[in-house]
């Protein structure tokens, strides 16, 4: 016997969303066209040259030449996950950095390859500190990897990348650099840094689908993996494997590429290249600043220092007595604006507004900050209202007199 379908009447159609959490970001109609063009095979002469291009593409945004430049075909956690289990071999010892959530699933990754984590813990909210991963070395100098997080989406917090892998190199150590929130929002400088392996995600500045994960690797980390005397305990993110596919040589099947989603981080990169890295930047920097002003004029503070704080991700403290839910909820539901909660340690402290990618716009901004008054003043909040929206306009034409 058959079971009886469950009937469901019609097709799915996702509510119109501004995305101003930590990912993902919304994505131009460019890029979601891109999606829809016809599928043909992974190994097609056409589509080759398309993931050539990709290459290219991608090793413009990481600012490198390293030939093994290519978008795994998973999250950014299986960027992750790829650097961890082709450079960590059982027993060998890696720094890992952690001020926020993702450096501690760096930890969670080193010890499921059986290397012996020496974690160096900072202050959810602060950078990294270069004094102690110095100190670490020191104590630890046959460390064979450093693994930090460049900017972490859990805190809003950036840390100096290219100090940190220059004292990897001092100690001979490799870098493993997690870049998923940083690419395209702020610099990241691959071949300048002397970053070994680093890893980023398609759904954050690059505004393309979630699932897929930009990923670069140096002459030093490909070394190093083949060089390895264990299997690799992954089968689909053993890199020598995947070799056939993205190399330089050779293209034999290795799994069916996703193609479609190719399509389109192609278009999302195209973009990219077109604005201009450093159009990229400031673009997020000056609608960070607008936003900066509003919240001030609506007297909310942020996590981070100045110094070290992410244009592309606002991780400021929610109002005493505000209700966190309730307002995420009227955001949602009221105004179609989806702001990102607190992860952790920072759940129900914090809200994280995203503005990477396409949602780094001037109408985001505005939208944000009038509904999130309108929606504190629901709640009791005490401000001067009306004032977020002229601030964050007022930030916008000093901006332009410089
Ligand atoms: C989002 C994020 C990840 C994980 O990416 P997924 O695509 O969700 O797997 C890893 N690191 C950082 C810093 C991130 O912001």
């Amino acid at each position: 016997m058959l079971l009886t379908p469950e009937i469901i009447p019609n097709a799915y159609t996702p509510p119109p969303r501004r995305l101003l959490g930590p990912g993902p970001s919304d994505i131009s109609t460019r890029v979601l066209q891109a999606l829809a063009k016809p599928t043909i095979g992974y190994l097609d002469p056409s589509f080759v040259g398309m993931m050539e291009e990709l290459k290219t593409l991608l090793r413009y945004s990481f600012q490198t030449k390293n030939a093994l430049t290519f978008p795994v075909s998973g999250p950014g956690s299986a960027g992750m996950e790829m650097c961890f289990v082709n450079m960590v071999n059982h027993g060998d010892k890696v720094i890992v950095c952690r001020n926020g959530v993702f450096g501690g699933r760096m930890v969670e990754n080193v010890e499921r390859c059986g290397g012996k984590a020496i974690v160096i813990d900072d202050v959810w909210g602060q950078a990294v500190s270069p004094q102690k991963v110095e100190d670490a070395f020191k104590q630890h100098p046959d460390a064979k990897v450093l693994a930090f997080v460049h900017a972490e989406t859990s805190t809003g917090a950036l840390s100096d990348a290219h100090t940190l892998c220059k004292i990897a190199q001092q100690y001979g150590a490799l870098t493993i650099v997690d870049a998923v929130t940083s690419l395209a929002g702020v610099p990241v400088l691959v071949d300048e840094w002397g970053a070994d392996a680093v890893y980023s995600g398609s759904q954050k500045c690059l505004s393309c689908t979630p699932g897929l994960s930009p990923i670069t690797f140096n002459e030093r980390a490909i070394a190093a993996v083949k060089a390895r005397t264990q299997k690799c305990q992954s089968w689909f993110l053993d890199l020598n494997l995947l070799l056939g596919y993205w190399g330089e040589t050779t293209r034999t099947y290795h799994h069916t590429a996703p193609t479609n989603s190719l399509y389109a981080l192609h278009e999302s990169l195209l973009v990219l290249q077109q604005e201009g890295l450093e159009q990229s930047w400031a673009r997020h920097r000056s609608n960070h600043e607008a936003l900066k002003a509003g919240l001030a004029v609506l007297d909310i503070h942020y996590v981070v220092d100045e110094l070290a704080r992410l244009p592309q991700l606002n991780a400021i403290h929610i109002p005493t007595g505000v209700d966190d839910k309730a307002v995420r909820a009227a955001m949602l539901q009221q105004h179609g604006i989806e702001i990102g909660a607190g992860l952790g340690a920072l759940a129900g402290k914090i809200w994280r507004i995203g503005l990477m990618g396409y949602s780094s716009r001037v109408e985001n901004v505005i939208a944000c900050l009038g509904a999130l008054e309108a929606v504190l003043v629901s709640q009791g909040y005490q401000c001067q209202q009306g004032r977020a929206v002229a601030a964050a306009y007022q930030s916008y034409a000093q901006q332009a007199l410089v």
